[in-house]
């Protein structure tokens, strides 16, 4: 059943397919919950049950490990030489997520809808990787809209 095309999107960066929320939150989220410091990284995520159109949880996976020193891919992480006592894998639900962006924005003052970036993901391809769309939810800015009524948008 399963045609070529569909194989390569399955082995795509460690996804089934694009979770369906900011990665980076997720992986904040995830970080926050393995109580280590900016340098743990999601490695893996997927969105459960897979082939689902609806998430039941989120799977994140991720651990410290160095970035590489040489070669064609130096300064991106080096996952084969990850610190295994660091390594931790959680499942979040997608409403217990929603609530810890509510209060990630509010503690940060950031749209947590974009990370603060101001952009979100339109979509990725194998191909060309990521493209960006400036983010609906500030319209671009990264700041959180949760304090700013709805009259100030005319
Ligand atoms: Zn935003």
């Amino acid at each position: 059943m399963s045609t070529k095309t569909e194989q390569q999107t399955k082995t795509a960066v460690g996804s089934t397919r694009l979770v369906d929320t900011n990665m980076n939150m997720l992986e904040e989220h995830a970080r926050e919950l393995s109580g280590m410091g900016q340098d743990w990284k999601m490695y893996q995520w997927q969105c459960l049950p897979l082939g689902s159109m609806e998430t039941q949880v989120y799977r994140v996976a991720g651990a410290v490990a160095p970035t590489k020193k040489t070669g064609p891919r130096k300064g991106e992480t080096n996952w084969s030489k990850m610190d295994k006592a660091t390594h931790r894998e959680f499942y979040i639900k997608p409403d217990d997520h929603t609530q810890w962006m509510a209060e990630w924005e509010k503690k940060t003052d950031k749209c947590a809808e974009c990370a603060g970036s101001g952009k979100t993901l339109r979509r990725w391809t194998q191909e060309d990787g990521a493209e960006y769309r400036p983010c609906r939810q500030c319209a671009g800015t990264g700041v959180s809209t949760t304090e700013v009524t709805h009259s100030a948008k005319n």
